[in-house]
Order: C-alpha cells, then structure tokens, then sequence
C-alpha cells in the first residue's frame, strides 16, 4: 500500500456554489463528524476518473475536519492485467475466468491487506473491483466500516466474474452506486446509496480559463485555433471508442473541411492495454494532420486539458459503456457543447437535445457534429444549459455532501439508531 500526498483545499473556496440550505446541513453534518478518519482506497493516484476526484475530494474533507488518507495498492504487471480483465468483465466483456486469474488477484489482495494490518479507521472505503478482497484477509476491528464504491456498470456483468467478486462485495457495510440500473438485479447490497461522480471547479483541470490564453496554450500541440475544434478527452480505450470518434470526424470534415480534431488522452498506471489502443488509434488517423492525438507524454497535464476543452467548439464522449464520465461534465462545466455516447453514466448528464446530444451510432455522431457546427447559437445556448446542471448538479461539494450522509448514517447505525441508506 502507498500513501498518495494531495494538495490542500479549502472548504471556503466552495461556498460560492452552494445553496444557504445545503451550507447548513453540510456544517451539521461537520460538527457530527469531526475526527472520524477515512481512508479511501484505490489502484492508481493517476489517471481516469477515480484519481481525479480523489486528489480533490480527500483534501477538502479533511479541510472540513475529518482525518482522512487516502492509499493505492501495491502491485506488479501481472495484477494490473487481471484487474483491467476484471474491470472489462464486470461490464460485461465475454470470457472465462481463470485458476490463474483468481490466484494473482487474491495474492495482491492479500498482500495489500497485510500492509493494512496497523490502520485504524472509522470508514474503509474501498473502489471499484480491484481492492475489493481487501475485507476478506483484514481483521475485522470494532466500529470499522467498509464501503465499496463502485464506478463501474455492473448491471449486466460477465456472470463468473461477478459471481466471484459478488462474493467480498456483498460483505461490506454500505456501497455506493453511480446509478441504480449500474446495480445486478437480485444482488444485496447494504446501504446502497447512489452518489454521482463530480468535477472540482477549483482543480487547475476545471478552473475558469480566458478562451485566449487556452488557444494559445494549445497551439503548442499544434492546433490552428482559427479553425473549429472538435475534441474528446479520455483514455485510449476500446470503451471510450476513439476508433469511432474518428470515423464520425471523417464524415463530417467531408461537409465542413476545416473542422479539426483533437484526441486527448493519458496513460493511467493500471491500464496496461493503453498503449496497444493508442497505437491502433494512430494507425486509424494515419496521414490526416488534422487530427491531433496528445497524452500526458507530450505534456498534456490538467491545465492543457482545461486548455483544450475550453478552446473546443464541441466536446464529444462517445463511449459505448460508461461508467460516468466525468469528461462529459468537464466540458459541460466550460460551457460547451457535449455529444456523448447513449450509455450509463452519459444518460444522466446530458439531456438530449438539451445541453448537447445522445448518440448510438458513428453516423449519428457525424449529424449531430455537422448540427454543431452549422449553428453556434444553437451551440452556445445547450453549452449554457450544460453549465447549469453541472452547478447543481456534478459539482464535488454535492458529491462531498453525500458522503458525509453516508458516514452520518452509518454513525447513527452503529450507535443503535437504524437510519436510512442516503440517497
Ligand atoms: N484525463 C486527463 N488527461 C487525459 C485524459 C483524461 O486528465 O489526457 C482525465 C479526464 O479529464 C477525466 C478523467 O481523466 O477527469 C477521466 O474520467 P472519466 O470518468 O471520463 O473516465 P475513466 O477514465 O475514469 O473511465
């Protein structure tokens, strides 16, 4: 296990956002929970969604006052390949789960938890399928509670793998829930609650940025700003579908030719079948220099992602299985746009034809780019309209707020008073 060091934050800064309703439950909840000590638990401190709610909610709750860590587990090659099958099978992937399979990730598992034998934590909170046996090889302490938090669609999973992990998750305290339909049908679960990820809007990633100095920050990729962009922002990555996003570009740069596309993504430390896809999505782009592919190996950092979605006319997430997608909310937070796959966490942000467009197919995608284009009033005010839900909606204030509700009412259990799950 390493301990993973994240900048302080501020609760004050976040009180511009908030409600005077939700400022006063959030204090209440505070003074309950004064003291108590988290720790979250994950696989890797960077890249993809869970990292980057990590790096902003552990700082601003222990602003708040309470204590808390925040771990990634230790683990070799071998283990980060059987947790991205995992990963690919809970959502669904067809395959068979190997002896081997089971073996290397109850290893790693154990291992971990071996380094965990000296903590002391009121709330365990555990993400996603990796970490998930933790519970199994940890001697269980007096008052410690342990909540699984998956970010995944789990509704219709590879019935092994399920079967298999179903077997630790089902023993924990509370989980945690993106969605309700994200939830097996039959399966158990204590506590359930379901809290939406969110975005920070004081990370460098979504603080406001002069549309000016964002061009001129991605001009260093390359990017002639005086043509209209067109930009998705995600891992490389069969679900996220670059593939498509490219073949959707092809489309409708032979209907409006100066349209450029930009394809941002980084290399997550956990996710070993990155690089394999970034080479195939190159291979897809072959000659076209109108198509920009940067990662975190040419310098694109939080402030160059902010960058391009703020300098982008459209932003597109076409995923074809989904999870969040916080990249969704990004861009809607920077007032644009956003064209999303019709898929799992996509569904919750985007109201079609409100604030951007859900689309099933390539073809649709290139129609609803061309739309774009061809009205950017039409573009401006769905960019608004996103901007909006997000405030009320994604932003980590709220997503904060539902954690505490969570500890509160886990609290109160613990105490003798049955309280109801948080929704
Ligand atoms: N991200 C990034 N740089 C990149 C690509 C992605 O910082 O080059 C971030 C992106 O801004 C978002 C997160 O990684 O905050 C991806 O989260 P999402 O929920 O969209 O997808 P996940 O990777 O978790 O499946």
């Amino acid at each position: 296990m390493q301990l993973v060091k994240v900048r302080e934050k501020s609760y004050q800064d976040y009180l511009e956002y908030l409600d005077r309703e939700v400022v006063n439950e959030l204090d209440l909840l505070i003074e309950r929970l004064k003291g108590k000590r988290v720790v979250m638990v994950n696989t890797t401190s960077f890249g993809g969604g869970v990292a980057e709610i990590m790096n902003s909610m552990v700082p601003l709750m222990r602003d708040m006052g309470l204590q808390v860590d925040w771990w990634t587990m230790k683990g070799e090659d071998e283990f980060f390949h059987v947790t991205k099958t995992f990963h690919n099978r809970m959502q669904g992937q067809e395959g068979r789960l190997t002896q081997k399979e089971k073996s290397i990730y109850l290893r790693y598992n154990k291992l971990n938890a071996e380094l965990m034998q000296d903590w002391d934590y009121d709330f365990v909170v555990v993400h996603d399928p990796q970490p998930a046996a933790l519970i199994s090889y940890r001697k269980p302490r007096a008052g410690e509670k342990w909540i699984w938090r998956c970010h995944i669609d789990t509704s219709t999973p590879n019935p092994e793998y399920w079967d298999f992990i179903y077997d630790y998750v089902s023993q924990y305290d509370a989980s945690i829930f993106t969605m309700e339909e994200f939830v097996k049908e039959g399966a158990q679960f204590k506590n359930l609650t379901i809290i939406t990820p969110s975005v920070d809007p004081k990370s460098p990633k979504n603080q406001p940025l002069e549309t000016e100095e964002a061009k001129s920050i991605i001009t260093r990729f390359g990017v002639d700003i005086h043509r209209p962009l067109i930009t998705q922002v995600s891992r490389f990555d069969p679900w996220k579908d670059p593939l498509g996003v490219i073949d959707a570009y092809r489309i409708v740069k032979k209907e409006f030719p100066s349209a450029l596309l930009a394809l941002v993504g980084s290399m997550a430390s956990d996710d070993p079948e990155g690089w394999d896809y970034l080479y195939k999505t190159i291979r897809r782009a072959g000659e076209d220099y109108d198509i920009m592919i940067v990662t975190n190996f040419n310098g694109v950092s939080d402030l160059e992602v902010n960058a391009f979605q703020t300098a982008s006319d459209i932003i597109i997430q076409k995923s074809l299985r989904e999870g969040f997608g916080l990249t969704v909310s990004e861009g809607m937070w920077k007032g644009k746009p956003v064209i999303g796959g019709n898929v799992g966490g996509i569904k919750v942000q985007i109201d079609d034809g409100v604030n951007g467009f859900l689309v099933d197919t390539v073809e649709e995608c290139a129609e609803k780019i061309l739309t774009l284009l061809r009205n950017p009033m039409l573009a401006e005010s769905m960019g608004e309209a996103g901007k909006e839900k997000v405030r009320h909606e994604f932003l980590l204030i709220t997503n904060v707020l539902r954690y505490l509700r969570l500890f509160h009412s886990l609290t109160t259990e613990q105490e003798g008073v049955i309280a109801p799950a948080a929704k």
